[in-house]
């Protein structure tokens, strides 16, 4: 379950956020923040700042995830601002990636798991590119309330096509993590490694979705061949390269159960 959703609660949502750059906006939300909550908005601000440091909170796809930890803080909170106008989060960086949503996390300074659990449920909402595409149409808590809302029903229905993206997504998050340990492994100072915890947290929660059985039958196929996964290009299926039958391709589209490549035994997929 996504306990984050219930955090999103209508005070934590701030609307039209005016800012212009990086700065201006954990300015604007610090300010915002501290009219609700106990610590000062330069300390808020600091402990945005300081994560920040360590590697960019812009996800991708028009959402940053500021994140900070505060001493004494003794809860962890999720804020939600909607900006007026998008702006250039990373203009210090090559990812120019505008962000138009931030969702910020504020938690206890002693408390890291916590705020990693929640971060990674917002990893994880935020890479489910159809709910993502109907968030981003949001503008006030009402609108993206009833779109998480709507998110929350699905979540709790199992589906063969949730399963697949999972699997896919799952495949995502260790790319990322291999990345990372290489990165810290070549670097003296490890900056990478805080976001090398994000990122294995973030796993557990896509592998606390994934059911049992799926799961089972994935790691079976990962260790015999490799990869588990395989897209279906062109009526063959990628990894074989055998021809996959046109009902047997129309099965994988409508996403009703897991389906097999016969000739290859791997999970086939398709993104059309
Ligand atoms: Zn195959």
């Amino acid at each position: 379950m996504l306990k984050i959703i219930d955090k999103i609660i209508k005070e934590h949502v701030f609307e039209d956020l005016e800012s212009t750059n990086k700065d201006s906006l954990f300015k604007t939300l610090s300010e915002k923040i501290a009219v609700i909550s106990s610590p000062s908005a330069d300390a808020i601000f600091d402990a945005f700042k300081k994560r920040e440091k360590e590697y960019t909170t812009n996800i991708g796809n028009g959402v940053a995830v500021p994140h900070g930890r505060i001493q004494g803080y003794g809860k962890t909170d999720i804020f939600v601002g909607f900006l007026k106008e998008e702006i250039n989060y990373d203009s210090d960086s090559d990812d120019q990636t505008p962000v138009k949503l931030v969702f910020a996390i504020l938690s206890d300074l002693e408390n890291p798991q916590d705020y990693l659990l929640n971060l990674s449920q917002i990893f994880f909402l935020v890479n489910q590119k159809e709910i993502l595409d109907k968030v981003m149409e949001t503008k006030n808590f009402e609108e993206l309330q009833k779109v998480l809302d709507a998110f929350k029903k699905l979540d709790e229905k199992f589906e063969a096509e949730k399963q697949i993206k999972f699997l896919i997504e799952l495949e995502r998050a260790d790319i990322q993590i291999k990345a990372y340990e290489l990165y810290s492994s070549t670097h003296a100072q490890q900056k990478s490694d805080l976001v090398l915890e994000e990122y294995k947290k973030y796993k557990d929660t896509i592998l606390s979705k994934i059911d049992i059985s799926v799961l089972e039958n994935y790691k079976r196929i990962k260790e015999s061949k490799g990869e588990a996964l395989a897209k279906i290009d062109n009526y063959k299926c990628s990894a074989c390269n055998v021809a996959i039958p046109k009902m047997t391709v129309n099965e994988v589209r409508r996403q009703n159960q897991i389906i097999m490549c016969f000739h290859c035994g791997r999970i086939l997929f398709t993104t059309d």
